[in-house]
């Protein structure tokens, strides 16, 4: 989970890991439409901070992730046993800033998991996951139930 439910989230504007303008769009409009709905408050933090307390608490980058996955979320500066300071969320070039893979990493950023890690436990593609089913289609929104996950938390 983030570390509250203000959310200041930065994307990567410059050097190898830069989203496009597109990417940048897909990730501004997932956001207003999945998340700002929901009790955490989402800003655009366009001064990062990414060292000491207090971080900025996602950074979107685009760059190569582990293995066959197109995306790859970790916590970069934990602080308490689930909670993270700072989230990186990485998806790989070539077109793979979607809706949905950019509204399932951000999930994991703010706690969500895939199905077989969730209790009680869920198939990795049942519907009541919302983006959060593995894989994701392009176009999954976070649906009600995630919606009522964050909430409960936040
Ligand atoms: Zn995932």
């Amino acid at each position: 989970m983030t570390d509250n439910n203000q959310v200041y989230y930065y994307m990567n504007s410059s050097g190898s890991l830069e989203l496009e303008a597109g990417d940048k769009s897909v990730v501004r409009n997932m956001l207003a439409s999945q998340y700002s709905p929901t009790d955490l408050q989402i800003y655009y933090d366009s001064t990062p901070k990414l060292t000491g307390t207090g971080e900025t608490d996602i950074l979107y980058q685009e760059g190569d992730v582990p293995g066959s996955y197109n995306g790859y979320t970790w916590c970069d500066d934990p602080v308490a046993t689930y909670v993270c300071d700072q989230t990186v969320v990485r998806i790989e070039g070539g077109g793979y800033y979607k809706p949905g893979l950019s509204c399932h990493e951000t999930g994991h950023a703010v706690g969500l998991t895939h199905g077989a890690d969730a209790y009680p436990r869920r198939n990795q593609r049942d519907s009541i996951l919302g983006c959060m089913e593995t894989p994701t289609d392009d176009l999954t929104p976070l649906g009600a139930n995630q919606r009522n996950n964050i909430n409960a938390y936040y």
